[in-house]
């Protein structure tokens, strides 16, 4: 270790900052969040130097350096733009111990400012000791990403309860149990998303029991539509917090990967609906294992409020006064349309997008159970359909019944974001024999109206080319319109995995 990583307290202390420039003023901006006083030596001052000595918040001399200037000083930091005047004022603080940090010069420096990623009051201080100072930024960018930016608000709970954790549990095992269960459980998981109150009047209320036998709580995570890039900070966490994951067909091996490894996996699902579980004993399970003490995931495809039956799995849980979350996911429509280059709406084409599923429910009668196809069949408007692979032909059959153009562009997408998706565009009337010949399998999402015409220009994911980007050339497709009022323009199906 080249350097010791320390903690100053500059609280009230005065700091001299040599130099007037913006280098300069990046130091006394992070003396002044230190809270320490900072004086400034230099003739001329950057704009937002003045504008600090303007507030009132640093001193400014517009005297030279002098000697004297380092009387009773805690810290010295200088970019005064001279390399004379910078190793003057290294050689003079050295000379009486003072920390000094020279910008840009670690050999003449005895102090280095750390990269910092400041939770205040957790912060964490990365130095390369002075070796890749762009490498120390990038790890910082990193932590960054990861650490939830509400991450210093545990830290301030834990100090606000400290003394009363000590006072109600005598052993040092029992209270450092209590706070695993705190930064593990559901009271960190409510005071990191936003629910200070709803944090303190669990703690208390933990505290009071003397609870300290972890608490079960369930988590309804939506794994988004596939690459596990596109999952959501909060999913990763609780996904590397879980006791138990619960998850189906539809959560890709890349994201089931990112779940702890300790973590026991629990295969429920199969295919659109059609549960290896039935939907009653997953909400039993959910139930179970929570009453258990243990932190569940419920991992489910998109988002899981659409078409996904969380609002049932978490009825269930309300009614057995489970405590869960529910955490947002990026639904496949988003992603489908995303990575296929089909914005949902358009200002010219559709002003308006309607999601519905192509799945029937068993047992009902079709009546019943038959979308409003007068309404679907209106122009301007996107139509998505889940689990529709199955009624492909009849939808597209119905459609054009209640009066959509039989040319009106329409895409389906398979397996959406992932490096295994292929489209396949063609109209109301060809999609169906196109996506047959094809060998289109859920899961896949049909898209219908003008607005898959413009795939042709915002293409742009093309999985099959390799890791190399894409050129700037719509990717090949089976039977793209070129004019997306022409049928018989849906070309052979000739193309491609993508
Ligand atoms: N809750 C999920 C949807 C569950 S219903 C969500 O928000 O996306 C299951 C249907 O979602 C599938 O039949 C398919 O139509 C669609 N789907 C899910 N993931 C998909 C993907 N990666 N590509 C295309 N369609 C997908």
């Amino acid at each position: 270790m080249k350097h010791l990583p320390v903690f100053l307290d500059i609280r009230d202390r005065t700091c001299v900052v040599v130099g007037g420039g913006s280098q300069a003023t990046r130091k006394a901006e992070l003396l002044l969040r230190a809270n320490a006083r900072v004086k400034v030596l230099a003739e001329r001052l950057e704009p937002a130097m003045q504008a600090l000595v303007a507030r009132g918040a640093v001193e400014h001399e517009p005297h030279p350096f002098r000697p004297a200037h380092l009387h009773g000083i805690a810290l010295v930091a200088a970019a005064s733009g001279d390399t004379a005047l910078d190793m003057h004022v290294a050689f003079l603080a050295r000379e009486r111990g003072i920390p000094v940090n020279i910008v840009d010069r670690p050999e003449w420096s005895t102090l280095v400012f750390p990269s910092i990623v400041d939770r205040s009051p957790l912060v964490i201080a990365i130095s390369s000791g002075g070796a890749s100072p762009i490498l120390a930024r990038l790890l910082r960018s990193r932590l960054e990403a990861t650490i939830p930016a509400a991450f210093g608000r545990l830290a301030e709970l834990a100090d606000e309860f400290r003394k009363q954790v000590r006072a109600r549990f005598r052993s040092r095992r029992d209270r450092r149990q209590f706070w695993e269960r705190v930064f593990g459980g559901r009271i960190a998981e409510k005071m990191l998303s936003g629910q200070p109150r709803a944090a303190r009047e669990e703690i208390t209320r933990a505290l009071a029991a003397g609870d300290i036998a972890p608490s079960g709580e369930v988590y309804l995570v939506g794994a988004g539509p596939g690459s596990a890039d596109l999952l959501t900070l909060r999913a990763l966490r609780l996904m590397q917090q879980a006791d138990v994951v619960l998850h189906d067909n539809l959560v890709s091996a890349s994201v089931l990967e990112l779940v702890h490894a300790d973590a026991e996996r629990i295969y429920v699902g199969k295919e659109d609906g059609n549960h290896a579980l039935p939907q009653e004993e997953i909400n039993a399970l959910l139930v179970r294992l929570a009453r258990a003490g243990r932190r569940v995931l419920r991992l489910k495809g998109g988002d899981p409020f659409m078409f996904g039956r969380g609002g049932e799995e978490i009825e269930a849980l309300a009614a057995h006064a489970i405590p869960f979350e529910v955490v947002p996911g990026i639904t496949s429509a988003a992603g489908a349309s995303s990575y296929a280059g089909i914005p949902l709406t358009h200002r010219d084409y559709a002003q308006s997008c309607t999601f519905v599923t192509g799945h029937r429910r068993k047992g009902s009668s079709d009546e019943d159970d038959e979308p409003d196809w007068v309404a679907l069949a209106r122009p301007n408007q996107t139509v998505v359909v889940y689990m529709g692979v199955g009624t492909l032909a009849t939808t597209a059959r119905r459609l054009i019944e209640h009066g959509r153009a039989a040319d009106t562009p329409a895409a389906i997408i398979e397996r959406a974001t992932t490096l295994d998706q292929r489209v396949v565009t063609g109209t109301l009337e060809t999609l169906p024999d196109l996506a047959k010949a094809r060998a289109v399998r859920p899961p896949a999402l049909l898209i219908i109206g003008e607005v898959v015409a413009l795939r042709q220009q915002l293409g742009w994911f093309d999985p099959a080319e390799g890791a190399s980007p894409p050129s700037h050339r719509p990717p090949a497709d089976v039977g793209v319109p070129r004019d997306s009022h022409s049928a018989s323009a849906a070309g052979s199906p000739s193309a491609s995995r993508q």
